[in-house]
């Protein structure tokens, strides 16, 4: 579906920055048996609305497409990852004084490792996650978690079992939604009136732009998101932001409080965020055309590195691949000419080829048995927890590649 106006302020005033061409969507990997199966390929192009600021694809992929039986990710693989939700739910209760038995709704709660975080601190949880397979796991675990996007039956359901929340939180899910206006209406009935605060992590587009992350740009990541039209809009809804946190998981996220309007004192930098954002000029066409130029670049860099590379018979291979990976993949090409395969943690993606460029993926062990020259860092917001579990490649001689924001080649120190 072809957006035509502005998902915030519905105004049709929108420009395009960014073209990373069409891709398919980052989640489908392939059996290999279906390799000869036809790859849809869908628009991925970035646009700012001059009324709002608002940044937004200009395509929706259908969630039915994106959000399959089977999905990918698993939100509790890493170290980082782990420490990051203990952190988050623990400073939460804290700051916002929950008590034992307050309901705490997580959406998009994956295998629920934010909401194991929540228990320890004695709050009733609530998961909801449109993933079937997804939700066995986390159900195995002891996390109650309903199979079904958040809609209004979800939030029914809810408040039939467990009345209002005190607490719900959404993080890398605010802007995977297309319907904003819903999604808070739902938020709105679920949300206590007084106390309640509605937390949300995102990816932050200023960082985006300052560290070039254009590879987090994916079908799913619908929205990228700034707080100055998010403040606009969330005023429709008598809601207000209390307290922004940066956060540097995913290359440097944001952690928004919200809360109905005047429950709360809103903290101070929820207007320093403001005045950074006028600051990077970020609703420039100037600015957001010059980003374009750099990413271009990057791409031409990257693919000029790999192409000498292979031309003296190196061998490379891509460590890690996660749906941001796979728009760098896309974007540049780097087929299976290129990389000899990829490696990935989680058992889901393993022994299926990544889509679009049909790449193989293998264990993370398989890359000490074959000691490629060089491998491409595709989770480099992860680098430094992914080297350090890999000193054993690097002592033999292996080469990492960070693509981004600048590609580097990182070698054992002698
Ligand atoms: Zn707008």
């Amino acid at each position: 579906m072809i957006l035509y106006k502005c998902r915030l302020c519905d105004k049709k005033n929108m420009f395009k920055f960014l073209d990373l061409g069409f891709h398919p969507p980052s989640d489908q990997f392939k059996k290999k048996k279906e390799i000869d199966f036809p790859t849809l390929y869908y628009p991925l192009k970035v646009y700012s609305c001059k009324s709002c600021g608002f940044k937004q694809l200009n395509y929706v992929v259908k969630p039915e497409i994106l959000y399959q039986q089977n999905y990918p990710y698993e939100s509790s693989l890493t170290i980082t990852g782990k420490k990051h939700w203990k952190e988050f739910a623990d400073s939460t209760v804290k700051d916002y004084n929950l008590a034992k038995n307050d309901l705490a709704v997580d959406i998009g709660s994956n295998t629920g490792v934010l909401l194991q975080s929540f228990k320890n601190n004695r709050l009733k949880i609530v998961g909801v996650d449109p993933a079937k397979n997804i939700c066995k796991i986390a159900n195995k675990k002891g996390i109650a978690t309903i199979n079904s996007f958040f809609d209004q039956k979800a939030v029914r359901k809810i408040l039939k079992i467990h009345g209002k929340a005190k607490i719900i939180t959404g993080t890398n899910v605010f802007a995977h939604v297309h319907d904003l206006k819903l999604f808070l209406k739902n938020i709105k009935k679920l949300i206590h009136e007084t106390q309640g605060v509605f937390v949300i992590e995102v990816p932050y587009f200023l960082n985006l732009v300052k560290n070039l992350e254009y590879d987090t740009i994916y079908h799913e990541h619908l929205s990228y998101i700034t707080v100055i039209p998010l403040i606009k809009f969330l005023r429709k809804f008598n809601l207000e932001v209390i307290d922004i946190q940066e956060k540097d998981i995913h290359g440097g996220s944001i952690r928004i409080f919200i809360s109905g309007k005047g429950n709360y004192k809103k903290k101070k930098s929820v207007n320093k965020i403001c005045k950074n954002e006028i600051k990077a000029k970020l609703n420039s066409k100037e600015i957001l055309l010059d980003f374009q130029k750099k990413v271009t670049k990057n791409r031409l860099y990257l693919i000029s590195l790999l192409t000498r590379l292979k031309k003296a018979n190196k061998n490379v291979v891509a460590l890690s691949a996660p749906a941001k990976g796979m728009t760098l993949l896309n974007y540049t090409k780097l087929d299976s000419d290129f990389l000899d395969y990829a490696t990935e943690k989680s058992k889901i993606k393993q022994g299926l080829l990544t889509p679009g460029v049909n790449i193989p993926v293998y264990s993370d062990q398989k890359i000490l048995k074959t000691k490629p020259d060089y491998a491409l860092l595709l989770a480099w917001n992860f680098s430094k927890e992914i080297i350090k579990n890999n000193t054993k490649y690097l002592k033999t001689g292996g080469k990492f590649i960070i693509p981004i924001p600048r590609v580097k080649i990182i070698k054992r120190v002698k």
